[in-house]
């Protein structure tokens, strides 16, 4: 049987990163890594397939992700129920019990990569995205929740971007959400007619979901419903009020948004989404919040914890509204050269560049002048470098001004010029851009 090759295309919803596309994005990881050593952070990484054991544990068998987002499979060979990860808490959690990375005292972590979601694909919504997942391990807060909230207002700030606000909630502890959860089935039950299926459907099993729904006919209902808040005692009240007094004290503009629950099971005290309208109805860029159960849950020894994941192509796709993103060209100088000697030279003088820390393209293949210069046009360079037998033999190069050196040679037509070979390096240093 033959195959029809010429239909093969990526899985819906999962996207490829071309190399021009990807400069924005290395920019952004650039950043996000001085940011996180700011704060301590360090990087770790975790497969991106799990047993599904670990997720439906640790996520909680009700809800969105659990219920209807996972690629989940058996494994050919010996039958194990596999999962892509569809977040990291879970993961990063196991990695942290299996090596005892609690055993004598608390871990600032991070990882980023691919995570898996069965979704409807749309702006902001893809089945393979990207989150960057921050942690703080074995710490109880309320200091680190509030710092966690401060360093993501420093990360806007160092990439410019505008129009995000924060919301905050508390979810208290179990017991008083157990309290809240009673009095809200009962309430649930009197407004059953405006239910919806998830609605029905969670009304025993997730009764504070229900809430979450965006669902337009459900609104008024959910803004009447008993209020968490009005369950909480007193040291949950009290964690809660010294989070919002440190975000206070560091002049970040917060709403509490008492209906702010969030996707996962596993979250308690302290929860925040960083929000924007300016990417339609994708509006999150950012969630974190407590997590003090799932250590436990997930068979380590209890310890607090608190984390945030920013979904990398929503905070790309903002950072990109807010500023002209600059990426470096794919190089400085690219290598112009015809003949034998001087393709010899100008595989010595690249390499002299490129010792230099000077970006270089050579010229690969045999070409005209005038298309290996479309060449170099193309790639971005500021500078070609043109060698030829004739100028080598009295030890000189040709050099082509691409691009203007930023100030210096405005509404100057670009030159090209002679420069001995042995000042090459030199005269490259002084006309690059910068
Ligand atoms: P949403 O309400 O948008 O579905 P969520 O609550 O499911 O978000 P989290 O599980 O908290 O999201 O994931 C953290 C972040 O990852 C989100 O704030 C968002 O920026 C991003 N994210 C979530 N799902 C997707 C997706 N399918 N595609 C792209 N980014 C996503
Ligand atoms: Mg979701």
């Amino acid at each position: 049987m033959t195959q029809d090759f010429s239909k093969l295309s990526a899985i819906r919803g999962m996207n490829d990163l071309l190399p021009d596309a990807s400069g924005a994005w290395l920019k952004l990881e650039n950043v996000l890594t001085k940011w996180l050593s700011l704060y301590g952070y360090r990087y770790m990484r975790t497969p991106v397939l799990e047993h599904t054991r670990l997720f439906t544990r640790g996520i909680g068998e009700v809800t969105d992700i659990v219920e209807k987002e996972m690629y989940t499979f058996s494994d050919a060979l010996n039958g194990d129920s596999l999962t892509l990860r569809p977040e990291f808490t879970a993961g990063v959690v196991r990695a942290a019990i299996e090596h005892h990375l609690l055993y004598d005292r608390p871990q600032r972590v991070y990882t980023s990569g691919p995570v898996f979601r069965h979704e409807r694909p749309q702006r902001g919504r893809y089945r393979q995205f990207h989150q960057l997942d921050v942690e703080a391990l074995g710490l109880a807060g309320p200091d680190i929740d509030a710092e966690m909230i401060v360093m993501t207002q420093r990360l806007w700030q160092m990439l410019g971007i505008e129009g995000i606000s924060l919301e905050l909630n508390t979810l208290g502890q179990s017991a008083e959400r157990l309290a809240h959860r009673t009095a809200l089935i009962e309430y649930l039950e009197r407004h059953r007619h405006v239910l919806d299926e998830d609605g029905l459907r969670r009304l025993y099993t997730n009764p504070l979901r229900v809430l979450d729904t965006k669902n337009p006919a459900m609104q008024d209902m959910a803004n009447g419903a008993p209020k968490l808040f009005d369950f909480l005692g007193i040291e949950s009240r009290a964690h809660f009020d010294a989070v919002c007094q440190s975000v206070d004290d560091s002049g970040i503009a917060y709403v509490i948004n008492p209906r702010m629950v969030r996707g996962l099971d596993y979250y308690n005290l302290t929860v925040f989404e960083w929000v924007t309208d300016r990417l339609g109805a994708q509006a999150t860029v950012c969630g974190g919040g407590r997590y003090d159960g799932l250590i436990e849950m997930l068979g380590g020894r209890a310890a607090p914890a608190v984390g945030m994941a920013i979904g990398l192509e929503r905070l790309l796709d903002l950072w990109s509204q807010c500023v002209q993103i600059v990426v470096e060209p794919e190089c400085q100088v690219y290598v112009v050269h015809q003949g034998e000697t001087a393709h010899r030279e100008a595989l010595s003088v690249s390499e002299r560049l490129r010792d230099a820390g000077i970006t270089v393209v050579l010229h690969a293949g045999q070409a005209s002048f005038k298309s290996q210069f479309k060449r170099a046009d193309a790639s971005g360079a500021a500078i070609a470098v043109i060698l030829a037998s004739d100028e080598i033999a009295q030890g000189v190069a040709s050099v082509k001004l691409l691009r203007a050196k930023a100030g210096e040679l405005e509404g100057v037509a670009l030159s090209q010029q002679i420069v001995e070979l042995d000042q090459l390096v030199h005269f490259v240093q002084n006309n690059i851009l910068v």
